[in-house]
């Protein structure tokens, strides 16, 4: 059976590892068939895709476009996309541009609880210029010492609620499945399990979703347990939804699960890579 990971970053976005050293290393552990999928961001898939030739890995292109729906930020999938494609390309350097202001705004936050000097700081973790993202902000604040690793600074610091997060509008849900679609992508609901939503909400955003032209729902992922992972199986068939798949890997040491170190899906589902 192939083995598949459709969701990992490169340091285009907030992830440790060029393009290169992800397919290399996905390669290395037996992946047959890898999605770079940086936020807002199709800049490493040259790299990706020439690292991949001469290999018996396929790239997928890919890429993870931030959303705003109702209150709630959610991640979007987006595979085999065309990465030439300028709607799709206009439509993400719209989403970064938000994102410097949006970082000022986090630094501004951070300060009134003491932390300075936190933009130049998460600036220091920056490896596109194209892009600033919370993990940046989360290496320097563990860096400090303020929080022992990247996941207790998004649990004390950067989480809704908390002193150094700040609300942000991204794409809207119609505008970011049309970009997608004319670039030819598989729109995929990207981990379900991280969003905050009751029963009635996550209906509403799937059918929404749906209505727009998505049409995949990652099942396993490194945020779901072992129950979220059933509890999307089961969405995925009520809602007529194909499976996915991804590590969401960022890096060594920040990850909880390796390049491919996903099980097969749960039975029953269609996957996302059914037709390709
Ligand atoms: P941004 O797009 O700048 O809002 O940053 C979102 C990124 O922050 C995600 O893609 C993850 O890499 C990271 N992140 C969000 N929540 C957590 C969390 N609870 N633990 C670790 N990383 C997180
Ligand atoms: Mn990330
Ligand atoms: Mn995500
Ligand atoms: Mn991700």
């Amino acid at each position: 059976m192939r083995r598949y990971d459709l969701h990992c970053h490169s340091t285009y976005s907030d992830g440790l590892l060029s393009p290169s050293a992800v397919v290399e290393r996905a390669a290395a552990r037996g992946v047959d068939v890898l999605a770079l999928t940086d936020h807002d961001e199709l800049s490493g898939i040259a790299e990706a895709q020439a690292a991949a030739r001469g290999t018996s890995l396929t790239l997928v292109p890919a890429a993870e476009v931030s959303v705003t729906w109702e209150d709630h930020t959610i991640h979007v999938v987006a595979l085999r996309i065309d990465p030439g494609n300028t709607l799709l390309a206009d439509g993400l350097e719209q989403i970064r541009a938000g994102r410097d202001a949006r970082a000022r705004r986090i630094a501004q936050a951070l300060e009134a609880v003491g932390i300075r000097g936190a933009f130049q700081g998460a600036l220091r973790y920056v490896t596109s210029e194209r892009l600033i993202s919370r993990t940046h902000f989360a290496r320097f604040l563990v860096e400090e010492g303020i929080a022992s690793d990247v996941k207790d600074v998004f649990k004390r610091y950067l989480s809704p609620g908390k002193p150094g997060y700040v609300a942000h509008a991204w794409a809207q849900m119609g505008d970011a499945l049309s970009w997608i679609r004319a670039a030819g992508g598989q729109p995929v609901l990207a981990h379900p399990g991280r969003y905050k939503l009751t029963q009635t909400a996550l209906k509403r955003l799937i059918a929404e979703f749906h209505m727009h032209g998505g049409i995949g729902i990652e099942v396993l992922s490194s945020a779901h347990t072992a129950a979220q992972v059933a509890e999307f199986a089961g969405v995925a068939r009520a809602f007529g939804l194909r499976a996915s798949c991804g590590s969401d890997y960022h890096g060594p040491g920040e990850s909880r699960l390796d390049l491919g170190d996903l099980p097969p899906l749960p039975a029953g589902l269609t996957p996302i890579w059914d037709d390709w």
